[in-house]
């Protein structure tokens, strides 16, 4: 079969490797739509980011590789033994990060804890090939009601669904999200059906602004034509907000933040608030922590998400409560296509692209 397989950072080539022998407790797909994460996208022109070191030293111990490709939809082929939740033929989507199994943590009911676990696309081969094997412990059932493209962002809500969870968002609140790619997107949307009184949303391009403002922020923010934290401080009598999601921090040759937009929330947030980190930076911050610790601020990051986070995910969507595909801006023919995917999505700002580039895998 054919799969794209990385011999260095910024090497990718279309291999023929053999067909995956479907394991127990697994299942061999075919990956119908696969989008590359902005991390990944990042990883695979070897911009420091989430996993950076994991990742370089497997491709000069073990390259050539198959990596990445966690955000997909695809469609079961072959079922291994033990697997009772699916059949052949059905679409599945996936989270990406999985519990080890054989812990304490595991073992006493706590695997949301484990970080001891492989992640799809990281530690095992994800979807940017013919065919793939998973293991049924990562995967849930897609809704017909659910494109197959909408299911491909399906990971990236789950991990968003847990954000907001982590956030404990009190009914009425008043919520800012810095950052309206697709994560800030869906952290507005689910915060929306969470309880959130008001939403106020930042970013510095029109067209997430836009997109912001078509999926219910109350305000949608330009830090290029504003003062964001500013205009969130005079919305809130010069309180500030009660939870802030920073979704925007990042390397700045890819368009992102740096690490502005985290001193920017910690200034947008009122005392005694919460912080949700959902960003990654790929370095040591300085951050005035006595800041922090003077107004009695939380700084929290997202559970990782679970399969209750996952099947939630499904429910949002085949509802309507939250809106992908208006998100779907780049939707790229075939296998050939990936290359373009991961360039599109390592400069969204560029291509003017709101959630990862998109590939059909069969064209
Ligand atoms: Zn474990």
């Amino acid at each position: 079969m054919k799969a794209w397989r990385f011999y260095a950072f910024n090497d990718l080539r279309l291999d023929d490797v053999p067909v995956p022998t479907c394991l127990a407790g697994h299942v061999v797909v075919e990956p119908l739509v696969v989008q590359p994460s902005v991390t990944e996208a990042q990883l695979a022109c070897g911009i420091p980011t989430l996993a950076y070191d994991r990742i370089k030293r497997r491709l000069e111990t073990e390259a050539p590789l198959q990596l990445f490709g966690h955000e997909f939809c695809a469609r079961i082929v072959e079922t291994g033994s033990g697997v009772n939740r699916f059949r052949v033929g059905d679409r599945v989507a996936a989270r990406a990060k999985l519990p080890c199994q054989h812990c304490a943590l595991c073992e006493s009911g706590r695997s949301a804890l484990c970080r001891r676990g492989p992640v799809i696309g990281f530690d095992l081969p994800g979807c940017f090939s013919e065919l793939a094997l998973l293991p049924e412990i990562a995967l849930v059932k897609v809704d017909d009601s659910i494109s197959d493209s909408e299911a491909a962002c399906l990971q990236s809500l789950s991990d968003s669904v847990a954000a907001v969870e982590t956030a404990d968002i009190q009914i009425g609140d008043t919520v800012a999200i810095f950052g309206q790619g697709s994560m800030g997107l869906e952290c507005l949307q689910i915060a929306r059906v969470s309880g959130a009184g008001r939403v106020i949303t930042v970013d510095v391009r029109d067209e997430a602004c836009a997109m912001s403002k078509q999926l219910g922020a109350d305000h949608a923010l330009n830090a290029n034509t504003c003062d964001a934290v500013a205009t969130i401080r005079d919305l809130t009598e010069d309180i500030g907000a009660d939870v802030v999601f920073e979704c925007a921090g990042g390397s700045v040759k890819q368009g992102l933040a740096g690490s502005r937009t985290l001193t920017q929330a910690i200034d947008a947030v009122r005392s005694g608030g919460k912080v949700i980190g959902v960003s990654w930076f790929g370095g040591p911050l300085e951050v005035h922590i006595d800041t922090l610790r003077e107004r009695s601020l939380r700084y929290l990051f997202p559970d990782i998400s679970t399969p209750q986070h996952l099947e939630h995910t499904v429910r949002l969507v085949a509802s309507g409560r939250v809106s992908l595909a208006p998100t779907i801006t780049h939707v790229l023919p075939g296998i050939e296509s990936v290359p373009k995917a991961f360039e599109i999505t390592a400069n969204k700002g560029r291509y003017q692209a709101i959630n990862p580039a998109q590939v059909k895998m069969r064209g």
